[in-house]
């Protein structure tokens, strides 16, 4: 049988360990993990009643796989178990990944997964998984029992294996990592639709993954797994702690005067010629106008394909935009980017002086880094070119001033960039972002690939160096509550157009456009009201581009592309009917 993701133990109880009956579906006694001398699991007790929902949440390691693998009865290997863990019924493990054969056709795999299991011929395990693909919410027209995972939507691969689950129909569905990989909206939509299987069918349900997954929203309680302990955690997965100090519920006071500005800032992309000749371009990025004020710090949100990165780039001229322009400090330096390629002028109207003020935090440090050369090595050469005002020998200084102030240590100029851990690398690259002295930080997701705590570490030193140089930051994330959290402003992104904007305490509480809605509910494991995904940018719908996917949609919404109309001071929205009642369920 090929590996479907999904791996199960038959009815009966189960236990690991001691012997002993479980009353509910699932009782965990004194279990203990240990991988050689290290304690995953240190004496745990868990009870789950039928029809519950828990989230296990914990970092890289700590230990969660372990556990579900003990849970499911297939202890990973070199993990020594102890204790009991009763399971009262079928269990069936979703692996990390949620792995389907990628090229064999869906109904084959449907055939031998729940076909094998429940003894039932093609047919009816093909209806079963159809009636799952209603729980999940996927309609009969997006169905393609035919085709190979591989040429699926993420998304609706992730809601065949929960399908082909559901028509199973364990006591205990164990899920490691659901959804990784999907847009926050995507991912909690199909996770709320499950937890809501889950409860009507009395199945327990576990899911495990990382505090920032958002799965402690579709559950009925979390907990956290720290140092070997499970300790309950709150709505963001972390362990609870003492109230943090509310976010202020009014704009912070933007300061400063506008340093760099873009208008009309617009990125299209040649395609090949249609049949008749006729030359086409795929526009991503759609007139974009945006205001940066002096030591203000504004939030680019969107999910994927919403041209976040896209802005980004066309913001630092790298490569300039398609259409209308950027100015720094009142310079054009669209023109300037655009008349430096094939000029031999070193600095053409300031560029140079532009790419010392405006530097970029890249998405990837550690792939943005030469790794034949070290740190320091890279560093001089940068800071010959955007500070030749500083003497050859002041640069070891300034290396490790940079180093310092991003939170390393100074001798980390002597290290390859290959040894650096992504945590490193991320701090790296702030590193040489300050380099030069800025006065704008404009960063694409810099900590994406970093753990909760890691990234909170690395966004509390940008901050630290923010408010130190009072910079001006713009932060591109699809984590709408994190973007927004350090922002006096949110520019809110949906398939290259803005649709939102506004200061950062409205978009945290009251955003009126319904993707910001969604991103928000995502945000906080809430139930995003969207359907279905994102459609690409070759396949955008007339009119409005969210419309197959809103809670609001009307036949207008496919007739005309709503305006960005401010309708509160400092407020825009583009939606033509942000102001009246959803039509119904996502
Ligand atoms: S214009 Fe229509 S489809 Fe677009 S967001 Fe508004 S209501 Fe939804």
């Amino acid at each position: 049988m090929s590996d479907p993701g999904l791996s199960h133990h038959t009815p009966g109880h189960h236990t690991l360990g001691h012997p002993g009956l479980a009353a509910a579906p699932v009782d965990v006694d004194a279990l203990t993990l240990m991988l050689g001398d290290h304690v995953l699991l240190d004496r745990a007790t868990l009870r789950l009643e039928r029809g519950e929902v828990l989230a296990i949440t914990g970092g890289a390691g700590s230990g969660k796989t372990a556990l579900l693998g003990a849970l499911a009865g297939q202890p990973v290997p070199g993990v020594d178990v102890a204790g009991t863990a009763g399971v009262d019924g079928r269990r069936l493990l979703i692996a990390q990944g949620g792995r389907l054969a990628p090229r064999r056709p869906l109904a084959l795999q449907v055939a031998e997964v729940v076909g094998h299991h429940l003894g039932v011929d093609l047919r009816a395990a093909l209806r079963r998984v159809a009636d799952g693909l209603d729980r999940m919410g996927v309609p009969p027209a997006a169905r393609r029992f035919d085709l190979p995972p591989e040429q699926l939507p993420d998304s609706l691969r992730w809601a065949c294996l929960f399908a082909m689950a559901i028509a199973i129909g364990p006591a205990l569905l164990l899920a490691d990592a659901p959804c990784a990989g999907l847009d926050p909206t995507v991912r909690l939509r199909l996770l709320h639709r499950l937890a809501d299987w889950a409860r009507a069918e009395g199945t327990a349900l576990i899911l495990a993954g990382r505090p920032e997954d958002g799965l402690a929203g579709p559950a009925d309680r979390a907990l956290s797994l720290r140092r070997g302990r499970l300790v309950p955690s709150g709505p963001d997965g972390e362990p609870q702690r003492d109230a943090e100090p509310a976010p202020p519920g009014h704009p912070l006071e933007v300061p400063g005067t506008v340093r760099l500005r873009a208008h009309g800032v617009g990125v299209s992309y040649p395609l090949a010629p249609a049949p008749n000749g006729e030359r086409r371009q795929l526009t991503v990025l759609h007139a974009v106008d945006l205001d940066l004020r002096n030591g203000e710090t504004l939030a680019l949100l969107g999910e994927t394909g919403s041209a976040k990165a896209t802005l980004v780039r066309a913001l630092l001229c790298l490569p300039p935009p398609t259409t209308g322009l950027v100015a720094w400090m009142g310079r054009d330096l669209t023109a300037a980017a655009t008349t430096t390629s094939g000029s031999d002028d070193p600095d053409p109207a300031g560029l140079r002086r532009a790419r010392r003020d405006l530097q970029p935090l890249f998405p990837d440090p550690a792939a943005s880094l030469d790794p034949a050369m070290t740190v320091g090595a890279q560093f001089a050469i940068v800071l010959e070119s955007l500070r030749p005002d500083i003497a050859a020998d002041r640069r070891a200084h300034r290396i490790a001033e940079a180093l310092e102030e991003a939170g390393l240590r100074a001798e980390t100029a002597a290290r390859w960039p290959t040894a650096l851990t992504a945590a490193e690398a991320a701090h790296v690259g702030l590193a040489r972002a300050l380099l030069s002295e800025p006065r704008v930080l404009i960063g694409d997701e810099p900590a994406a690939t970093l753990s909760a705590d890691e990234r909170a570490g690395f966004l509390d030193t940008l901050l630290a160096a923010r408010d130190r140089r009072h910079l001006s930051l713009i932060l591109a994330t699809e984590r709408m509550e994190e973007g927004l959290r350090d922002a006096h402003r949110g520019l809110v992104l949906l398939m290259g157009r803005v649709v939102e904007s506004a200061d950062a305490a409205t978009l945290r509480t009251a955003p009126l456009h319904p993707y910001s809605r969604a991103m928000l509910a995502a945000a906080r494991g809430d139930r995003p009201d969207l359907a279905g995904d994102a459609p690409s940018a070759l396949n955008q719908p007339a009119g409005c581009p969210l419309r197959r996917r809103c809670p609001k949609a009307r036949p207008f919404c496919a007739q005309a592309m709503p305006p960005l109309e401010e309708v509160a001071p400092g407020h825009r929205v583009a939606c033509h009917y942000w102001d009246m009642p959803d039509n119904g369920d996502a």
